[in-house]
């Protein structure tokens, strides 16, 4: 049995703990996290932006908060723990979790500190943080949209990379190779910021960033009294090179040497250092090359999507397990992923249009390895491709002995899907 580590939170006022949950209401992340509350015989309150019809008849349950500033989410959430006790609380993407940081402020709840989640959500912020500290990164510069895009293109070395602020799931990151393609990436960049559903980015300055070759791996981890313990280091097989970065695949074990896992698994360690987290869930994004480890994104959350499906731990315990358990100061027993290699495919977005069917959702199923097929795109749904879009039209689960078995099942099974469109475009 793995020796336990010691939670930093105090132990729970009842014998039923309470945690506040923050779900927005477009999020994939309710079964895992509601289904391990009840296994943990956790009392759960889910909060979201939009009032349920229920709220009225389970008050203990359900709660709306104003996501849109965190400040007033706080003292929403005061009001309500002062007639019910609340241990924890739990933002579950990069947005909520900076709510989650100031009502843990707030209700002295001991989380993160709001700044240091800030400033994991502000892909400036972060990159400033982690180069002085001296954690690699790739060379930054912050430039306004309003500026001179040709004398920025003059100046800039290539390839490079454009990025917004806030956004996520690699919208608007955009490879460039030289000075027009990067221009037009910047004119691309500032139509997506001009749309109505980039609310919070900011949508006047942007990153530009040398392009850091190299094999890209994802650490998932989970931070437990400012040590980082690492629960996953995913391989993506599939190139990312660009010019838009759309995830496939990620398969774990890595098949990258132990030495290359510890220093990225250090970098990893470091950067959730340098921005001051000191706790729960880890989610990097790091590249590997003849230089060594790169850090390329920080999250103070869990890994997005479906995706955690693919993790699962000793005892059968999820990775919402675990987050819960380190958010609620429970006993947590070092966590060991199972022996199986596991992996999870982001299904690429088809091409633009409507989606009217999905054919072979069957057939995929049915690849040997493959544990899962789930279409969360809905008929009727406008597909939007990288680098506008942001959402996957489905996940495939698969399992084996091998990474590399696991790999070619998620391979096959999405060559049996036909996603069947209208108005296509491409
Ligand atoms: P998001 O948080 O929206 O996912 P990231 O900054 O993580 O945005 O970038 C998304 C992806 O783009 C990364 O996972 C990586 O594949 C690629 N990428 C981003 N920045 C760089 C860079 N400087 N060099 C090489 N690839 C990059």
């Amino acid at each position: 049995m793995p020796p336990a580590i010691t939670p930093t939170s105090p132990p729970p006022r009842s014998s039923l703990p309470r945690l506040l949950l923050l779900l927005p209401t477009a999020t994939y992340r309710t079964t895992a996290f509601v289904e391990a509350a009840r296994r943990l015989g956790v009392d759960l309150t889910v909060a979201s932006e939009q009032s349920s019809t229920f709220e009225g008849a389970r008050p203990d349950a359900l709660l709306t908060l104003d996501f849109a500033h965190p400040d007033h989410a706080a003292e929403q959430t005061r009001t309500f723990a002062a007639r019910r006790q609340v241990n924890a609380v739990l933002g579950v993407d990069d947005d909520t979790v900076v709510i989650g940081a100031a009502i843990g402020a707030a209700l002295g709840l001991g989380g993160n500190a709001v700044a240091s989640v800030e400033a994991a959500r502000d892909k400036h912020r972060q990159r400033e943080l982690l180069a002085r500290h001296g954690v690699p990164v790739p060379r930054f510069q912050l430039h306004r949209l309003d500026a001179d895009l040709e004398g920025i293109a003059r100046a800039q070395a290539y390839p490079c990379v454009v990025k917004p602020l806030r956004l996520s799931a690699s919208r608007g990151v955009i490879r460039a190779n030289d000075g027009r393609e990067l221009t037009a990436a910047i004119r691309r960049l500032a139509a997506i910021l001009s749309q109505p559903d980039t609310a919070g980015c900011a949508t006047d300055v942007f990153l530009v960033e040398e392009y850091v070759p190299g094999a890209e791996v994802a650490l998932e981890g989970l931070l437990v009294g400012g040590a980082l313990h690492v629960l996953a280091l995913f391989d993506k097989p599939d190139p990312l090179d660009g010019p838009f970065f759309e995830e496939t695949i990620y398969a774990t074990p890595s098949r990258l040497p132990e030495t290359a896992q510890r220093v990225l698994a250090d970098t990893a360690a470091r950067a959730a250092q340098a921005i001051g987290l000191t706790r729960g869930p880890l989610h990097a994004e790091l590249r590997w090359n003849d230089r060594g480890a790169w850090l390329i994104e920080l999250a103070a959350r869990p890994i997005g999507g479906r995706c955690s499906a693919a993790l699962r731990f000793q005892d059968g315990a999820t990775l919402e397990e675990l987050v819960l358990r380190e958010a609620l100061g429970m006993a947590l027993a070092r966590p060991v992923r199972e022996t199986a290699a596991a992996g999870v495919m982001m299904i690429p977005v088809p091409g633009a249009g409507i989606l009217r069917e999905v054919r072979g959702v069957a057939e995929a199923r049915a690849v040997p390895g493959v544990e899962d097929v789930i279409i969360t795109a809905h008929r009727g749904q406008e597909l939007v491709p990288w680098p506008e879009g942001s959402r996957y039209p489905g996940f495939i689960f698969a399992r084996g002995a091998e990474p590399e078995d696991v790999v070619a099942a998620l391979h096959t099974a999405h060559r049996r899907l036909t996603f069947v469109r209208d108005r296509q475009t491409d």
